[in-house]
């Protein structure tokens, strides 16, 4: 291959080259690939948990809260803000609570995030500076959960869980910048090349576009992709069409960090009980309602989980962000989310330019009506690995052996990228390719894929998926000259 000025001239071959080179790089009888490009995930959030407390490695009650009070030892002040915790691990998967954390401290803010990202447990301290008292009603899409006797019990579900997170301090540029540097190191040194970002305006749109911009300039390792959160350009409190173009326009070298789109969130997660699917959650039944059946969901009779929107909005705002000329990215993991995102898609008169991210859970029928959208769909195979046992309880065995219907969209001619929608699993992309093509025991084997099938969703179609076909992903002549050495 040969590379003028960070771009192909010519592009990989296995004649020998007649060119003099100003430097020649011994790819030491490695294979050279195109970088992975990481079509889905979260980089600031990525590198902002490498500074909060793991409880990956805790597979009981017990260890969680021996981490927490270990941690609540060693750094004594602020909140106390802990990632990966995971109740499913838990032989009876029942939550810690706020009385089990205030045993560790009443005095301080302590809030543990659950793996998916959906769920989190929080203290008396960390409720009471979030503004939530006994008498705070449920938000729309979310849920204070109670005890039987009808007191919170400190596990906050979907936008009770976001009130949780707003409160917490927002970090500050330079700390944006360090844990986007260390993102970008840690996705490199995977042969990650170029990331999309599915959530920015997390904090500040303003700040965080800052925030990649510098640490661009600063080195950063990776090239990020931006979908910017809805609301935080065209809800009540955000910038603003006017100010949003202004923002986009404002970035200096947009080869390395550029914003793609828009993303929105149409349900839930299964781990939680929140994705929103017809019929309901089989792998619990002795355990009581564990759906909220908040006055979203009551509108719609045999579906469970959570809708983040009634359908009619949902509809609304992806046209609002259609109609402004830009790529709308939503994630719906259960089959009824799945529907309601594709009226929305259809709605907008463009459903060939739009995303649909996870679509976990599909039927015959919805594959089929994909084919007449032609959407891109965006599919994590790392979360059939770490993720098994939950699903199976949520979904029952055999719901759950066909999640993640990979070869049948691909047998549909649907534009599938692959990605890993770290930091909510460890992400490396040879993990998710492991997974596509040969799917983890209790998936069905007929939904795997080839091995040039999964490179080509982590490359080439996550370009593809970020509107940049032909920009970068094949290492082709003029494409970005991002690669990877493997074997
Ligand atoms: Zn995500």
């Amino acid at each position: 291959m040969v590379v003028e000025e960070g771009r192909v001239l010519v592009a990989p071959t296995s004649s020998p080259l007649n060119v003099e080179a100003d430097e020649v790089l011994d790819c030491g009888g490695k294979v050279l690939y195109p970088g992975f490009i990481d079509s889905h995930c979260h980089i600031l959030p990525s590198g902002l948990d490498l500074l909060k407390l793991d409880l990956r490695n805790c597979a009981t009650r017990s260890e969680i809260l021996d981490g927490v009070a270990s941690r609540h030892r060693s750094h004594p002040d602020g909140w106390l803000l802990a990632i990966q915790y995971d109740h499913n691990k838990f032989a009876d998967g029942v939550h810690v609570t706020r009385d089990d954390l205030d045993k560790i401290s009443s005095a301080r803010p302590i809030l543990l995030r659950h793996y998916n990202g959906h769920c989190s447990v929080a203290n008396s301290e960390a409720l009471r500076l979030a503004g939530v008292t006994e008498s705070t009603p449920d938000p729309e899409g979310g849920e204070f959960v109670r005890d039987v006797s009808g007191r919170m019990n400190g596990v906050v579900l979907e936008d009770a869980h976001e009130i949780l997170w707003r409160a917490t301090p927002a970090p500050a540029l330079d700390d944006m910048i360090e844990a986007i540097l260390r993102a970008g190191e840690k996705m490199s040194d995977l042969g990650i090349t170029c990331a999309s970002d599915m959530m920015t305006g997390l904090f500040d749109i303003e700040t965080e576009l800052k925030a990649y911009q510098i640490a661009s300039s600063k080195g950063c390792r990776i090239r990020t992709r931006h979908y910017v959160q809805w609301k935080e350009v065209f809800g009540p409190k955000g910038v603003g069409l006017e100010r949003f173009r202004e923002l986009e326009a404002g970035i200096e070298d947009k080869d390395r960090v550029k914003v793609c789109g828009i993303k929105l969130f149409a349900d839930g997660a299964i781990g939680s009980a929140t994705a929103a699917i017809y019929g309901s959650y089989s792998g619990q039944p002795a355990k009581g309602p564990v759906i909220s059946l908040n006055a979203v969901n009551t509108r719609q009779e045999g579906t469970s989980g959570q809708l983040i929107y009634a359908p009619e909005k949902l509809k609304a705002m992806t046209m609002t962000a259609s109609d402004a000329g830009y790529q709308v990215a939503i994630h719906a993991i259960g089959d009824y989310a799945i529907d309601l995102v594709m009226d929305a898609f259809e709605a907008t008169g463009v459903p060939s330019r739009h995303r649909l991210e996870h679509a976990m859970l599909l039927s015959d029928d919805q594959i089929a009506r994909l084919q007449t959208l032609d959407c891109f769909m965006t599919f994590q195979p790392e979360f059939l690995l770490r993720f098994g046992h939950v699903y199976r309880r949520q979904l029952g065995e055999e719901r759950a052996s066909s999640l993640n219907r990979v070869r049948s969209c691909l047998d549909a001619g649907l534009k599938v990228s692959l990605s890993s929608d770290r930091p909510i699993v460890p992400g490396d992309p040879m993990d998710g390719v492991r997974s596509a093509v040969s799917r983890p025991e209790g998936f069905v084997a007929s939904e795997n894929i080839t091995l040039a099938e999964a490179i080509r969703g982590y490359t080439v179609a996550g370009a593809e998926a970020n509107g940049e076909a032909g920009v970068m992903g094949s290492l082709a002549v003029g494409e970005f000259a991002d690669f990877r050495l493997g074997s």
